[in-house]
């Protein structure tokens, strides 16, 4: 979007870099950001027994390209004494000190958040902080703009207010990359530092404030008040309906006009001052506030929706002009009512149901409050079935190795269904692949759900061979039961650590472990080795109350340029008692009625879904 959107992005390549590993099968001491020598090391052993390693060399260039795991052990063996190349590597990557900004956050209609707008070293958490704060300052605007409630000039205090926040955090981040990645030059540097900071509580308070974005003061208008400009703080609210915090009021996305406790009469005025607005502040009347806003010159305070005070009563400023120059005059009373903030723009259609929304109705949202991995869901069967188990309302985990097009395809249409679902990225079939999956399931399941349980594991993904009896090669054979039978196994036993009891688990096998195929033997042979999953775990899973079960597809059409010919489908549809091809659809609504309450009785069993071809 940078790119394409001509936005200039000046600063500085990286100078330096840290490599990181996820590694198996090492044992050295934990080490949290040490100083050595030669350079900085961190070691964290995880529960599951996994070390990530952390290591910069002093001096140390970037690399260009990302690291090997060689690298990395060469690297720590250097920095540390250690040698951790034995270890398997499940994961590797580095992260340089690279810091560049976009010259402008706005162009006409296009704005640049987050990391489009700013790139940066990731330490510290504070680029998370930034982004997030970015969006939380555009999307209130924009949805007062699509409102058609954005005063002028509204859209154009975002580049005003967050570029000059995204200068002084990159800025910040320089500062630390230095103090924690610096040789013995800086020593002197970071003892001075930490003398200060052990010795002032203002520095402490100073760094806090800078590094939590909580002392961030935006230029809203006139006055001296010390809130202004500030972000709403933290505080114990007793209103007349409730008693909340001040965080919490802002939950409804819209502004607050806060009245604290104090001159009855002015509260009154004030309120009935903002009453034409009430759609877009909502007016608070505290009964009684805690310690961070019980100053006692407070008053009364308007916040916009992303909690920031725009305006104070004892500046003795005009409470008006500060509700039109942030939420817009008060609409007309023409007799229309307003639009309701931040709902539809009043031009969408009101009566006809989206199509997508009839498509939910004909299913009866059975998986609803579950999480679902399908695993090769950007394409045929696997995307079918993740569309399905959404139209069931289950949320979805979209996962795809290298047609990352197709997976975000599949997320935009669940999300136009009005379902839940987001993509994970990982190649099956290769060391670490497990790891890397999972390390993007959990964090995406924890994003949106909080935790990471996992309902229902659906192993779709899988490679044919296609390959003649005599020319299959030890490669290949490894290659299609690496991909088809190992990766399930181990995803199932990785999955079991996230899945409740009554948990579902569907794994996509095919009929040609019924029927004869000569250039298939030794794919046909992976897929009857999952057949075997369904059988022994599902004795295993019982008393977790865990299904698992296998479903053999025949002949279904995907991406196969086969599927484009018509003799070639006249053909293979005549192996099915129906006399047709399968459609991805047809195994979907298969593997989601496995995953539903109505299948609890059934495990442990082969479910045809040939279409009748094993009929004989
Ligand atoms: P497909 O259209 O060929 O799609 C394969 C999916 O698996 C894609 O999402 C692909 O991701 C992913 N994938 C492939 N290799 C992978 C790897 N090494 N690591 C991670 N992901 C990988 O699949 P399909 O024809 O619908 O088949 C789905 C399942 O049904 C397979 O297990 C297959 O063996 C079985 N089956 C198929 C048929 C049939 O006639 N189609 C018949 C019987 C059984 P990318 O998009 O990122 O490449």
């Amino acid at each position: 979007m940078r790119r394409l959107g001509g936005f200039g992005f000046p600063g500085a390549d990286a100078t330096r870099d840290m490599l990181r590993a996820d590694v198996a099968g090492i044992d050295v001491p934990n080490r949290r950001f040490e100083r050595l020598e030669g350079g900085l090391a961190v070691a964290a052993r995880r529960p599951d027994g996994v070390t990530r390693v952390m290591v910069h060399e002093f001096g140390a260039r970037p690399r260009g390209a990302q690291p090997g795991f060689a690298d990395v052990a060469d690297t720590w063996k250097r920095v540390t004494g250690e040698d951790i190349s034995a270890g398997t590597p499940l994961w590797v990557n580095s992260f340089g000190d690279a810091s560049r900004q976009a010259g402008r956050y706005r162009d006409h209609r296009l704005f640049l958040a987050g990391d489009a707008a700013h790139q940066q070293m990731p330490i510290g958490g504070q680029a998370l902080n930034l982004g997030l704060q970015d969006a939380v300052n555009l999307g209130w605007k924009l949805a007062a703009q699509v409102q058609r409630r954005g005063p002028d000039g509204l859209l154009d205090s975002y580049h005003g207010e967050r570029h000059a926040v995204g200068q002084r955090v990159l800025n910040n981040i320089r500062a630390q990359a230095l103090l924690l990645l610096g040789s013995a030059e800086v020593e002197p540097v970071r003892q001075v530092f930490a003398e200060l900071a052990a010795g002032s509580e203002n520095v402490r308070a100073h760094l806090a404030g800078m590094i939590s974005g909580l002392d961030i003061r935006y230029d809203v208008g006139p006055g001296r008040h010390p809130l202004l400009g500030r972000r709403l703080p933290h505080a114990d609210i007793t209103t007349t309906e409730s008693t909340t915090t001040s965080t919490s009021l802002l939950r409804s996305g819209r502004g607050v006009l806060l009245l604290l406790p104090g001159d009855d009469a002015r509260r009154e005025e004030l309120r009935t001052l903002a009453a034409p607005w009430a759609d877009l502040v909502h007016t608070v009347t505290a009964t009684s506030v805690s310690e961070g806003l019980a100053a006692p010159d407070t008053g009364a305070l308007l916040v916009r929706p992303d909690g920031h005070v725009v305006w104070a009563d004892t500046d003795g400023t005009d409470l008006a002009t500060a509700l039109n120059r942030w939420f817009k005059e008060p609409p007309r009373a023409t007799g229309v009512p307003a639009a309701a903030p931040f709902t539809a723009p009043v031009t969408a259609p009101v009566t006809a149901p989206a199509p997508a929304k009839k498509n939910r109705r004909t299913h009866m949202n059975r998986l609803t409050g579950k999480t679902a991995l399908v695993t090769g869901s950007s394409r045929g069967m696997g995307r079918a079935a993740a569309l399905r188990l959404a139209q069931e309302g289950a949320l979805v985990a979209v996962h795809y190795t290298a047609n990352r097009e197709a997976a975000d395809d599949v997320v935009t249409l669940i999300e136009k269904d009005g379902g839940r679902a987001f993509t994970v990225r990982a190649e099956l079939g290769v060391p670490g692949d497990v790891h890397e999956l999972f390390l993007g399931l959990e964090s995406g399941l924890r994003e949106r759900t909080g935790t990471t349980g996992l309902d229902i594991l659906v192993n779709n993904a899988g490679v044919m061979g296609g390959v003649k009896p005599e020319d299959t090669t030890p490669e290949k054979f490894d290659q299609l039961f690496a991909v088809n039978a190992k990766a399930p196994f181990f995803l199932i036993q990785r999955a079991l650590k996230n899945m409740p009891d009554g948990g579902r688990i569907i794994n996509i096998t095919s009929g040609l472990t019924r029927f004869a195929n000569p250039d298939e033997i030794a794919y046909a042979m992976t897929k009857g080795a999952v057949d075997q999953l369904a059988l022994h775990f599902a004795k295993y899973l019982g008393p977790r109350n865990i299904t698992i079960n296998s479903v053999a597809p025949g002949i279904t059409r995907n991406d196969n340029p086969v599927f484009g010919i018509p003799e070639a489908v006249e053909q293979m549809a005549q192996l099915s008692a129906f006399n047709r091809i399968g459609e991805p659809e047809d195994v979907a609504d298969v593997v989601a009625f496995l995953a539903t309450d109505e299948a609890r009785w059934i495990t442990g069993s082969f479910v045809d879904a040939t279409g009748g071809t094993l009929l004989g």
